[in-house]
């Protein structure tokens, strides 16, 4: 049986994966902490998303690009004029909301399926009045107009607190890449097409975050920009859409758990020649996890004309000059690892009438590979051996404390692939026993052995 948000939300805070940000001041809405658990697994999604974006791929070179940027940056990029939500209030109890998820979780609920990307604020207003969507919160009936508020966080630079100073936290990793498009292409000496990768923190001043770690405010992004030919850019499109589609069920999401969704015409930005949301099904309903985006040459050229540098790209074989099309596949860190979560996380009733709670997770993402559990305190010095040895080449877990049943649970509970025990038999002939997370059947094994056997069945 699969866990609701609750029991999620519950067992990541008493396992150590994730707490409620500033809790011990009441906390912050919307702002989570990675415990010692969730930094692990948060940052294997991460690895594991370079190992196959950077690593793996002959086209692709990464980059760590600065948080803060030239604030001509964001008005070249749209975002200083168009990077706004629909925002309206109910005029009775004040509760805020995005008009546009208004009227998409409105729909939902219904077992409807409404996408409003692209509607223009009367459509959605007709569509509330049409529909008489009332306040979920108080029920009333009488909204304010929508009007448009925009997402960036505003700062300033330096001492004085003046709007020569302002400037913005990104809200997407994707314009450091552009920014840096001829320095890239001019360093690693690449070819068309080549794309750029990214990971790194973005922040948007959402209207209403929430749904845990699904929205919020401070949030990472894996992106990618990848640079072709124009009239190429669909073939690569496609590439680059099986390629995450290969990386996310590779890693175990299962297929049920999975839509694409192509957007239709009148959704499309206008820039954009084909765009696909990965969808995955949380326990709240679908959600977008992956925007993958033919985005033709809008950014470089943005850039050109506002910073007036020359971003087109020569040819070598031909001479040809022209400014390059671009392929983004833009996910949230966040986000897909709350989805790996809900695709792990089942509760299983076993045959001697006991339950447990076990996080089905990719061992490749498990925030330890192997807990070494002594059978009693008596084999400590042979099971910390065992432990520093393996220690050496991955996250390792010891825990000697209670029943060994109980331990299991908790190595069930954190998505631990592999119990290694140590028992008195151990001392005579070297072996060990390693129980399987998922199957809980046991073998038994040489310590010589150990490391390969769990290096061989945790790799990607
Ligand atoms: P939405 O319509 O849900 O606000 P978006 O279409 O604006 O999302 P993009 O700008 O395409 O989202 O962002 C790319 C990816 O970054 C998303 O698919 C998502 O995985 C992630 N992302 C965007 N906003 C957030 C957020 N507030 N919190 C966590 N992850 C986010």
């Amino acid at each position: 049986k699969e866990l609701n948000m609750n029991e999620i939300v519950s067992i990541c805070k008493m396992r150590g994966i994730i707490f409620p940000g500033s809790e011990i001041y009441g906390g912050l809405a919307n702002s989570w902490d990675y415990g010692p658990i969730g930094v692990e697994i948060k940052n294997n999604i991460k690895k594991m998303w370079w190992k196959k974006f950077v690593q793996e791929s002959p086209f692709n070179v990464g980059i760590d690009s600065a948080i803060l940027m030239n604030p001509k940056t964001w008005e070249a990029s749209g975002h200083v004029g168009g990077f706004n939500d629909p925002l309206m209030d109910c005029k009775n109890c004040k509760t805020r909301y995005r008009a546009d998820k208004l009227i998409e979780d409105n729909a939902h609920a219904k077992g409807e399926d409404v996408v409003v990307d692209g509607w223009e604020n009367e459509k959605m207003l007709a569509y509330i009045h049409e529909h008489q969507i009332k306040c979920p919160n108080c029920g009333a009936f009488d909204y304010t107009d929508i009007r448009q508020f925009n997402l960036m966080f505003k700062t300033f630079q330096g001492v004085t607190e003046d709007s020569a100073n302002q400037i913005y936290l990104r809200p997407e990793t994707a314009q450091g890449i552009f920014v840096n498009f001829a320095n890239i292409q001019r360093a690693s000496r690449k070819k068309i097409p080549f794309g750029i990768a990214q990971i790194g923190k973005s922040f948007r001043n959402e209207i209403t975050p929430g749904n845990y770690i699904f929205r919020t405010r401070e949030f990472e992004q894996m992106e990618l920009e990848f640079f072709c030919k124009p009239g190429e850019d669909l073939e690569w499109f496609d590439y680059w859409k099986n390629y995450c589609r290969d990386w996310i069920l590779g890693l175990g999401i299962k297929e049920e758990n999975l839509r694409l969704r192509d957007h239709s015409d009148d959704e499309l930005s206008h820039y954009s020649n084909a765009t696909t949301d990965f969808e995955f099904k949380f326990p709240f309903g679908w959600g977008e996890l992956w925007g993958i985006a033919d985005r033709t040459d809008y950014d470089l050229k943005q850039h050109q004309e506002h910073s007036g540098k020359d971003l087109k790209y020569t040819d070598p074989m031909t001479n040809e000059k022209y400014v390059p099309y671009c392929i983004e596949p833009s996910l949230g860190v966040d986000r897909v690892m709350l989805a790996f979560l809900c695709n792990g996380f089942e509760n299983e009733e076993l045959e001697d009438g006991d339950s447990r709670t076990v996080l089905k997770i990719h061992p490749a993402l498990s925030s330890f590979k192997c807990a070494i559990l002594p059978l009693t305190k008596k084999l400590k010095d042979k099971a910390l051996e065992v432990y520093a040895d393996l220690a050496k080449e991955f996250m390792v877990d010891y825990d000697e404390a209670g029943s060994i049943g109980k331990r299991y649970r908790r190595q069930d509970e954190i998505g631990t692939p592999y119990c290694v025990t140590i028992d008195f038999d151990t001392l005579e002939d070297n072996t060990v026993t390693i129980r399987d997370r998922d199957t809980m059947e046991q073998i038994r094994v040489s310590i010589d052995e150990l490391s390969s056997y769990i290096k061989r069945s945790v790799t990607y």
